[in-house]
Order: C-alpha cells, then sequence, then structure tokens
C-alpha cells in the first residue's frame, strides 16, 4: 500500500491557491509568472503521483557528463579505477546504536548548530524556513512502508516542505540539518537549487554534514560520544570518498549496463572478503562524488576562517548557472578546487573509524 502522507494536503492547497494567482492574473511579472508556471507544474506532477526526480538528460548524456567531470579531477579517475584502495573497512556496514530524539530535540539542536556555526546571513535565511517548522517539516520513520523523498520547494511562496526519514540513530540529526541548508539556500537563490540541480546542490547540504558531526560531537560529547561516533563513523567512511566515488560509478553503469567497475568492484569485494555486497550496497547511501569533494573543501577552509568560508559559501550559492564546465571553473576561483585536504580529510576519517571500531 502507497503511503500517503502530510503533504498531500498541502500539495492541493498550494495548488489551488496557485491556480488562484494564475487564473486571476494576479502575477504580472513576467519571469515571476514564468515561475509561477514551473511551480505549477511541478505540483501538479506531484498530485498526479509522477516521480519527482525529473532529469531532462538521457541516462548517457548524464553518465559522461560525470565521467567527463571526474577526468578532469586526475587523481581521482586513477583512484576509480584502481579498485585496491578499498579494504573490507570500506565494504563493511556498521551497527549505530539507536538514538530516540523527540521532535522538539531535533528541531532545537538543529536551530542551536545554526545558530552557532554560521553568520547573521545564513541564520537569518535559516529561520525564514525554521519559523515555519510546525507544518513544514515531517519526521518519519525510514521504515514506513512506501515511504517517498517529497521535499520540495515553491518558487512562488518561498516556501520548502522537508521531509526527514527517520533512522532513529543520530544521523537523524545530521539529515534534519542537511535538509534545512536546502531550504536556505533556496531562500538564498532559488536558481541555485533549480538550475544546478545535479551535482552541485548538494555541495552546500554536505558541507552542513561535515560541520553538523562536528558540532553534535561537541554537543554531546560526555555521554553520548560513542553512539555519535559511530555515526560519524559511517557518513565520513562508509559513504565517503572513495566508496562514494566508486558507488556512483556503480550505479551509474549499473543502469547503463555497463558492468566495468561493477566487476572490478565485485572482485575487490570478494578479495576483502564480502559475500553480501549487494546488500551491502543498498544499505550505502550514494553520495555524489564531486559534491562530497567539493564540502570537504569548503570544510577546510571553513576550519581555516570561518568569516571567509561563509563568504565564499554565499557566493557559491549565488553564482550563475550556464553549464557544467564553467559552474566548475568558478568554483576553482572560488578558490575551491579539489586538492590534498579531500585526500587528507579521508585518511584522518579512516584512521578514526580504525580506533573506534578497535574500542567497540
Ligand atoms: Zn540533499
Amino acid at each position: 500500500m502507497v503511503h500517503f502522507n502530510w503533504t498531500i494536503d498541502q500539495i492541493r492547497d498550494r495548488y489551488s491557491y496557485l491556480c488562484h494567482l494564475y487564473s486571476e492574473n494576479k502575477i504580472n511579472n513576467e519571469e515571476q509568472r514564468q515561475k509561477l508556471i514551473e511551480d505549477l507544474a511541478l505540483l501538479k506532477s506531484m498530485l498526479e503521483d509522477k516521480c519527482l526526480e525529473c532529469h531532462d538528460a538521457s541516462l548517457l548524456e548524464r553518465y559522461h557528463g560525470k565521467t567527463e567531470q571526474l577526468e578532469d579531477i586526475d587523481y581521482l579517475w586513477g583512484e576509480i579505477r584502481d579498485f585496491s584502495i578499498c579494504t573490507k573497512e570500506d565494504f563493511a556496514t556498521v551497527p549505530i546504536k539507536t538514538c530516540s530524539l523527540s521532535r522538539k530535540d531535533l528541531l532545537d539542536l538543529t536551530h542551536d548548530f545554526y545558530k552557532h556555526c554560521f553568520d547573521h546571513f545564513f541564520f537569518g535565511n535559516f529561520m525564514k524556513s525554521f519559523y515555519r517548522r510546525r507544518d513544514h517539516i515531517l519526521f518519519e520513520p525510514a521504515n514506513t512502508p512506501g515511504l517517498k523523498e517529497e521535499s520540495f520547494s515553491i518558487n512562488t511562496t518561498k516556501e520548502s516542505f522537508l521531509k526527514v526519514k527517520r533512522e532513529f540513530t543520530y544521523d537523524d540529526l545530521i539529515t534534519t540539518a542537511h535538509e534545512y541548508m536546502h531550504a536556505t539556500s533556496f531562500l538564498i537563490n532559488a536558481e541555485h537549487f533549480l538550475y544546478s540541480k545535479e551535482p552541485y546542490s548538494e555541495i552546500d547540504s554536505t558541507l552542513v554534514e561535515l560541520l553538523a558531526c562536528d558540532y553534535f560531537e561537541g554537543v554531546f560529547k560526555d555521554h553520548k560520544m560513542d553512539a555519535l561516533k559511530v555515526a560519524l563513523h559511517k557518513k565520513f567512511c562508509d559513504d565517503a570518498h572513495n566508496m562514494s566515488h566508486l558507488m556512483s560509478l556503480y550505479e551509474v553503469e549499473s543502469e547503463l549496463g555497463c558492468f566495468k567497475c561493477n566487476r572490478d568492484l565485485r572482485r575487490r569485494a570478494t578479495e576483502c572478503g564480502i559475500t553480501n555486497l549487494d546488500s551491502v550496497l543498498d544499505d550505502t547511501p550514494i553520495v555524489p562524488t564531486l559534491d562530497y569533494i567539493f564540502a570537504i573543501e569548503f570544510y577546510y577552509l571553513y576550519k581555516g576562517n570561518r568569516e571567509k568560508a561563509l563568504n565564499t559559501l554565499k557566493k557559491f550559492i549565488m553564482m550563475e548557472y550556464e553549464d557544467d564546465v564553467r559552474y566548475t571553473r568558478e568554483l576553482g576561483n572560488l578558490g575551491l578546487f579539489p586538492n590534498a585536504n579531500s585526500r587528507e580529510l579521508h585518511k584522518e576519517r579512516v584512521m578514526l573509524s580504525r580506533t573506534l571500531k578497535k574500542r567497540q
């Protein structure tokens, strides 16, 4: 049975409101009217229960796009081909301790995180979305039958509706912070969210995950450290760097039915003594490679100079998108082109995870 949810009434409600705006000719500005039409199309397709993820590019184009971008980053491309970098730890799933924070706790802690880690500009935009939290964010258990990803934003009314799939681990905090970054950057520049969907729209929210891990690690240091560390481990190691770009290619190749990476990855997994690769892969969220790598660059910038990092983040969100090549170059101009940082951070996290595993 498909699980219908809270958003359906709100979608209907917004749809009829926007229809009203449209039919009454309430919006004269051509650009805004165009956005209104896009919003209407989005809501209509949601009401008709069509797939929300719409990729204009064909699968093959996406694949080429992805691999071209990866080829630009030579050392990564080298790593992708070399599956010997994967170790048993990379394939292992880590049991995460449960933690049942209430809705209020999740929201309060997320609020404190944004207040503490961001400047006035970002916090102000966060609050514009946060103050509507009563009916704009939904937490649902990840095992709810038929649960769908349904976070979405409406241009005309400048609202975001967020859905967090709850795992009842500390990851829920990270996910809540992540989702709120989408709402925040949407308010700063709706185009950032709409036009730069793949693969850039997750950079800022991934940065938030990195910052949130550090922040919550501090918050819970007295009594819940271990559980949080395990969540950190999952985020930083299982999901991260190596696995993320391997998995991205693996996923795309599976879709395409071309099995170069698949074959090599499987061979390596077997060498590492992993026999249940498919279930491991099913459990591993795919983090698009470039998002993560650029987020790490932001993270390091933030560690060195918070003010500069937040200004750069603002510029990044405001950046106009024309094509991937120009966009990537602009990112480089902001000083964010991947360098040794991403490798260093990855190494650090792997070390941390191994230490933690020994302690368990
Ligand atoms: Zn996201």
